[in-house]
């Protein structure tokens, strides 16, 4: 448990790395083994699909981790894809996956981070699609792809098909606070920075007339999921989801990025905790208190629910939260 609250502790102060890694370096077992989770399709609209782990019908809503999602958003031109996967496997998956609702060939395709189970995937793409992300994922992947993919390795196991995965960054990079508009032929696809989100290489993937935003690791899934303070930076992660949150409209569907769709009421959870988070962290800042002092007195049990609250909670979230409010 030490070695685990040192990991953590180190991954706040710097080192970004997957969530779903994270949870899996603690547990015995992967959280999810990217050998074998199925994909599945679920339409939204009009040639715009949500893609997700086909046990989160029956899982969702528990608190267990689960594979990362993607989505699928057909136009008259062309396809683009939300998230590229871990390994081939999973990337060959989400192309069936086009192929079972579209002859269109996919032209674009989005990373919502560098998290090398949303990018990647990049790797095994067709030379002609072309990649949009954000300048720090790709700023990330030039200087750290081979430590993380040996991290990736490390926490998703051997022989998941990480080893074959070599660095593949984006050829239209979005910039701080930047976005773009991406005509698909008849259907607008908005790719926006809204701020840090748990990288600082974040983009959200908005559809104005379906109302579907996918959010990647910003959120992980629906409640009683709960963010991960990876790389720091309490305040401004929630101050970026409740940007996010004010611009969506009530009735928006919201994909998280390891769960089915969901709605603003599972990002107001999220929004909630980090508020919560950050008035009770800052109660035991003005008391004195010292880092260990506080996660053992800000417990939040009312959040409990999340197969990995006894990880993320004191071992990550507190921690990170304590350094961003004492640092200003
Ligand atoms: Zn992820």
């Amino acid at each position: 448990m030490r070695t685990l609250k040192n990991t953590l502790l180190k991954l706040a102060g710097g080192a970004a790395l997957s969530a779903m890694a994270i949870g899996h370096s603690f547990a015995a077992e992967p959280v999810w083994d990217a050998n074998t989770v199925e994909l599945e399709l679920k339409k939204i609209g009009k040639g715009v699909y949500a893609v997700y782990d086909s046990r989160a019908d029956d899982m969702a809503g528990k608190g267990v981790p689960m594979a990362t999602s993607s989505g699928i958003i057909v136009g008259e031109d062309g396809v683009m894809i939300v998230d590229t996967m871990m390994n081939e496997r999973l990337n060959k998956q989400l192309f069936s996956l086009v192929k079972s609702v579209t002859d269109k060939p996919v032209k674009f395709a989005v990373n919502t981070s560098f998290h090398g189970d949303h990018s990647y995937g990049n790797y095994f793409l067709p030379e002609s699609v072309t990649v949009i992300q954000h300048s720090n994922a790709k700023k990330y992947v030039d200087s750290h792809f081979e430590n993380d993919t040996q991290f990736m390795i490390q926490t998703f196991g051997e022989n998941r098909g990480i080893e074959d995965v070599k660095a593949s960054t984006g050829d239209i990079l979005i910039a701080e606070n930047g976005q773009i508009n991406v005509d698909l032929g008849g259907r607008n696809v908005l790719i926006k920075d809204f701020g840090f989100a748990q990288t600082g290489g974040d983009v959200f993937v908005w559809l104005e007339e379906e109302k579907v935003i996918w959010m990647g690791n910003a959120i992980v899934s629906e409640k009683p999921g709960l963010p991960w303070l990876l790389d720091g930076h309490l305040v401004a992660t929630l101050n970026t989801l409740q940007s996010v949150y004010d611009f969506l409209p009530n009735d928006a569907l919201v994909i998280p990025g390891h769960s089915y769709p969901v709605d603003k009421s599972d990002l107001k959870w999220n929004i909630d905790y980090l508020t919560d988070v950050k008035s009770n962290v800052s109660n035991a800042v003005s008391k004195g208190y010292s880092l260990e002092e506080t996660v053992k007195s800000v417990t939040m049990n009312d959040y409990r629910g999340y197969a990995l609250f006894d990880w993320v909670h004191p071992g990550l979230n507190i921690p990170s939260a304590y350094k961003d409010l004492t640092q200003h």
